[in-house]
């Protein structure tokens, strides 16, 4: 971003693309190749080329893209890629991944949202380097954003329900970080939302079946857990 306001002012000064390509170097220690100055000079597109812009303001489509994150959503480098994915059951959850991570990242149109056979999941896949490293961050850092507004904290809370929430009898969030359970217990006790105390959940070491595959695994990470106190649950809803 720096080099490209300084390759376009050295144009101005009617410069060849050598003697930009020289002075760039010279002042500055990098060696551009002068197929880039010309694209820059002639502004097909500037020094992000076709990535999808992102700046990080806060609105309730990006805290729920964090919360998403936060939660089943994946981060994954593949190549030059750098990928968001959320790969889920629930149709409704993964259209509003889409939806949001869409206009988080200006996009016109939502994300596809595609089957896939070998995940037996529905799947939205975006990618966004400047995003990826946004969000490839510890999550205090959102704190920020999530507490922008009510309506930033009110997404964020959906979204980290639509990962890690359960209902049956009561209604359960769980995850394997301590301090981010703690976090989100805070954020509902500001909306006056009661919780039962935290308490581990399943004990790393443990086993775990996949249900599709029927495959065991071991449990790396304590997980932990609480829900939403019985009189809250309307207060929750609303
Ligand atoms: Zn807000």
């Amino acid at each position: 971003m720096q080099l490209y306001g300084r390759v376009r002012e050295l144009s101005g000064f009617g410069l060849s693309y050598r003697q930009i390509q020289e002075a760039v170097l010279r002042n500055r220690q990098v060696r551009l190749a002068k197929s880039t100055i010309s694209v820059w000079v002639n502004g097909l597109h500037g020094p992000t080329g076709r990535l999808n812009s992102f700046r990080p303001n806060p609105t309730p489509e990006l805290a729920y893209v964090i919360g998403v994150i936060l939660g089943d959503g994946n981060l994954n480098i593949h190549g030059y890629n750098a990928e968001l994915i959320l790969a889920v059951t629930d149709h409704d959850f993964a259209e509003e991944f889409s939806r949001c991570l869409a206009k988080v990242l200006h996009r016109e149109r939502p994300y596809k949202i595609r089957w896939s056979e070998r995940k037996n999941r529905w799947v939205v896949q975006g990618s966004s380097i400047l995003l990826h490293k946004f969000l490839n961050c510890e999550w205090r850092s959102f704190k920020k954003c999530i507490e922008h507004c009510d309506r930033c904290r009110g997404a964020f809370l959906r979204a980290f329900y639509d990962s890690e929430g359960s209902i049956s009898r009561k209604l359960v969030v769980s995850n394997t970080r301590r301090d981010l359970l703690r976090y989100v217990q805070k954020l509902l006790k500001d909306a006056n939302i009661e919780t039962t105390s935290l308490r581990v959940d399943t004990s790393a070491g443990t086993s775990l079946k996949d249900p599709r595959t029927g495959r065991i695994y071991l449990r790396r990470k304590d997980c932990f857990q609480f829900s939403v106190r019985m009189q809250s649950i309307s207060k929750f809803a609303e």
